[in-house]
Parts: C-alpha cells; sequence; structure tokens
C-alpha cells in the first residue's frame, strides 16, 4: 500500500496545467452534500478536467445511483489543521515517535505539501439513490475520525457482500475516468495529483496545490 506519506510522492514532479477550479454545483448529475461545508465554499469546487470525469463516471453508473460528493477541494490551511488534529489523537494513544505519528497520521489525512485536495484533484465520494439515501458502502467516509479505522480501507476483510459490490461499483466507473483511490480510504479518489501520477507513472502531476 502506497501512502501519501512516501516519499515518492513528494519526489514526483508537477506541472500544473493551470485549469481553474469550478463549482460541482454546475454539474446537476452530481449531488453535493454540504457535511464538509467551510465559509468559503472550497468543498465545494474541483478542477474543470476533474469535473467533467466525474460527470463521465456518474453517466457509468445504473440507473437509480449517483455519485454523492462530500468533499472537493480544501485550503492549505485547513489541510494542516487536519493534520495536526489527527497526530494529537495518535498522540493521545500513547504513540510519540514523531517519523512514526507523521506515517500512521498520513494513512487518513495526507501532509499538505503533497494533499490531493489542496490541488483541486480529490474528492471524497458515495454512491447515493434517487431518494438521496446514500447506499451501504459498509462503513461511513472518514471513519478515522470517529475511530471507526476498520471499515476504511478499500479492501477492508469482513465487508458485507453488499457493500463490497457498492464500492467495486464505485471504483470501476472511477477508474475508467482515470481516477486512482488511495487504499486506506475507500471514499477518496483523485485524478492528476502527484499520488495520482506516481500510481499512475504519468511524468508529472498536472495539478499542484492552488
Ligand atoms: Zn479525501
Amino acid at each position: 500500500m502506497i501512502l501519501l506519506s512516501d516519499p515518492r510522492v513528494i519526489d514526483t514532479p508537477v506541472a500544473d496545467c493551470g485549469e481553474p477550479l469550478v463549482d460541482i454545483s454546475t454539474a446537476p448529475d452530481l449531488i453535493l452534500d454540504p457535511r464538509e461545508r467551510d465559509e468559503h465554499g472550497a468543498y465545494g469546487r474541483v478542477r474543470a478536467g476533474v469535473l467533467e470525469r466525474l460527470r463521465s463516471a456518474s453517466e457509468k453508473l445504473p440507473a437509480g445511483i449517483g455519485l454523492l460528493v462530500i468533499e472537493g477541494h480544501r485550503s492549505q490551511a485547513e489541510q494542516a489543521r487536519r493534520f495536526a488534529l489527527y497526530e494529537d489523537r495518535l498522540r493521545r494513544s500513547g504513540i510519540s515517535d514523531p517519523a512514526e505519528l507523521r506515517r500512521r497520521a498520513s494513512a487518513f489525512v495526507s501532509p499538505v505539501e503533497v494533499a490531493p485536495h489542496c490541488a483541486g484533484a480529490a474528492v471524497d465520494l458515495a454512491l447515493i439513490d434517487t431518494d438521496g439515501v446514500e447506499l451501504d458502502m459498509g462503513g461511513t467516509g472518514n471513519g478515522h475520525r470517529t475511530g471507526d479505522e476498520r471499515w476504511c480501507p478499500f479492501d477492508a476483510p469482513g465487508l458485507s457482500s453488499t457493500a463490497r459490490d457498492h464500492r467495486d461499483l464505485l471504483a470501476d466507473c472511477l477508474r475508467e475516468q482515470g481516477f486512482v483511490n488511495c487504499p486506506s480510504e475507500w471514499w477518496h479518489w483523485s485524478y492528476g495529483d502527484r499520488y495520482w501520477a506516481l500510481l499512475t507513472g504519468a511524468p508529472a502531476a498536472v495539478y499542484g496545490p492552488v
């Protein structure tokens, strides 16, 4: 499992293509969830190319199932705040070695320098039906915040077959559009950031921090 703290991620070059951040709400086929809303509305934006790919992915889903977008862009200040908060939680659980703290924290919260959300390249997603009810994905997104880490990995052992099928459905439509998943978080997908470049063998990331 390659984590975002892997030194190869920070060593990956960025050749930002300069695409703007655009509002996800302009895409009527995507549903934007307000739970991560921030005062500047960053959560509801992604790079233009990412939005196009999300729209194409949602078209591949069976009738009656849609993509629920929980969070897109995130400011670097907010990313740093979340990383520090999670490190604190780990510290209170008895981990004191700084390198181990950073490694463990970055399984769930990206270090600022390489954060796919800060590049407008990442989205946290779930599937939703036409009544607005989230499908059973096997544990909630961002489960690490509530200490429910067991179900966070995409391939978490012991998932029900329903949850497994729903995760596979999500993965199939996104992979077809070139997205990659961070395997420690089933809900987190990105395109064009450093982590994506490392995993796909692209010579450089096309989206850097914005
Ligand atoms: Zn994410």
